[in-house]
């Protein structure tokens, strides 16, 4: 499905409401809370409020919580809640039930993850990430080394475009792989099943970062026969601001895998209040302490959304989508030197898209001053992601036109647009 830049010279507004006329996703878009006049291509950082949410947050603090109090420990099952939710994401990332736990953030549950992934290769001194990758991941990382590297040193290899590549760095020392699926900046998505091949045929354990692939693409923990993942659910899983993170352990190493944090909801009887730890069996032994129950609720409304998607269907429309804004650019916004950074292969590209841009960061905050909002991640990247359940066609031709707008104008110059926030 390629819109060749020809195309786009002929293509109009008028086109582009056809295109969402005639798309099985777009009633979807209703079940979201979209402020008017907003185009928003920033559902991977942040994904939409569904319309629902809030009444069900509402009964979860009013009933549960008001009146039920501590007795919906039992009766509203929040204990069990981690699990129940995680079986809930099992679909959409190709795991099983019983194999995803709800847990912290995504940083603490890369830390959960890599820790147990370490010690299930005694003997192997090695873990293997990206230069490029996210960098709370190799913050996390660093924490790992220190953790367990005592007499001997666990040492970290970087891979890199330019490299080393991922083939350079593996060897019978390394312990683990810690890649994420679909790169944060540049919407790059790798072979998840090819990678996994690869890294363990070196003996290697194959931990998967899922942050931009869980509700935006399709992907398939147990068939690629992976060992671990993580993920987010605030991005394109709509959970909201500080839903909690995912960890998924394939059922085969649940019994051998021992967490870094030992806390008691991951005890195997933590009602008995006993002395000394004792791991669960299965997932469960991935919980810490006491879940974030009220961001759960939030999550717990959204996938009711997710559990009537078709992963497929959402693959589809993404690819028209970044198809679409990728020819738009082509056609109408290289006079300014903007750049594509993403890849233009459907297959080695996830549900963003990257722009390299001189003065990126003015030129968004301009964008955004439009309605058009996106993200910037430095040096010079504007990234724009399109969440298929909420974006539309029109919306793409509509983010084009005004990016174009303030390119040719300049309007970017005006000062207010270079004062940064804490949060860009
Ligand atoms: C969004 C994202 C994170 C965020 O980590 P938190 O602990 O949830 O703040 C981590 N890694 C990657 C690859 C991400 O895209």
């Amino acid at each position: 499905m390629n819109t060749p830049t020809s195309v786009a010279h002929s293509l109009d507004r008028a086109t582009c409401t056809a295109l969402d006329a005639a798309d099985a996703l777009a009633p979807f878009r209703d079940r979201f809370v979209l402020p008017a006049g907003v185009v928003y291509l920033d559902g991977n950082s942040l994904g939409a409020l569904p319309g629902h949410t809030a009444a069900h947050v509402q009964r979860v603090i009013t009933e549960e919580w008001g009146t039920g109090l501590i007795r919906s420990w039992n009766d509203a099952g929040w204990f069990a809640k981690p699990v129940a939710l995680g079986d809930r994401i099992a679909p959409l990332i190709g795991a099983a039930p019983g194999e995803v736990v709800l847990g912290d953030s995504t940083s603490a549950s890369l830390f959960q993850a890599a820790v147990a992934a370490v010690r299930m290769r005694p003997g192997r001194r090695v873990v293997v990430s990206e230069r490029g990758s996210f960098p709370t991941d190799l913050y996390m990382l660093e924490a790992v080394q220190e953790l367990l590297g005592g007499d001997e040193p666990l040492e970290r290899r970087l891979i890199h475009d330019e490299g080393p590549s991922l083939e350079d760095v593996l060897g019978d020392d390394v312990a683990v792989v810690v890649l994420t699926h679909v790169d944060y900046r540049t919407g790059r998505m790798r072979d998840l099943a090819e990678v996994t091949r690869q890294v363990q045929a070196s003996g290697a354990l194959m931990l998967w970062d899922l942050c931009h692939s869980a509700g935006a693409v399709p992907v398939d923990l147990n068939g690629a026969g992976a060992d671990l993942a993580i993920g987010c659910t605030y991005k394109y899983l709509n959970g909201g601001p500080g839903a909690p993170s995912f960890i998924w352990v394939a059922e085969r190493h649940q019994s051998a895998a021992k967490p870094a944090l030992t806390g008691w909801h991951g005890h195997a009887r933590p009602f008995d209040f006993e002395f000394g730890y004792a791991p669960a069996d299965g997932i469960t032994r991935f919980r810490v302490g006491t879940p974030q129950l009220l961001s759960m609720a939030a999550l717990e409304a959204s996938l009711e959304i997710w559990e009537e998607v078709d992963l497929e269907a959402v693959r589809e429309k993404s690819l028209r989508l970044t198809e679409l804004f990728i020819s738009l650019v082509d056609a109408r916004l290289a006079p300014w030197g903007v750049e594509v950074v993403t890849p233009r292969q459907s297959a080695l590209r996830g549900s963003q898209v990257a722009l390299r841009v001189e003065d990126g960061f003015a030129v968004m905050q301009a964008l955004i001053e439009r309605g058009v909002i996106g993200d910037f991640r430095a040096p010079d990247l504007m990234r724009f992601g399109f969440a298929p359940l909420y974006v539309s066609h029109a919306d793409v031709w509509d983010a084009v036109a005004a990016l174009e707008e303030i390119l040719s104008t300049e309007v970017w110059r005006e000062p207010r647009f270079a004062r940064r926030g804490a949060v860009t």
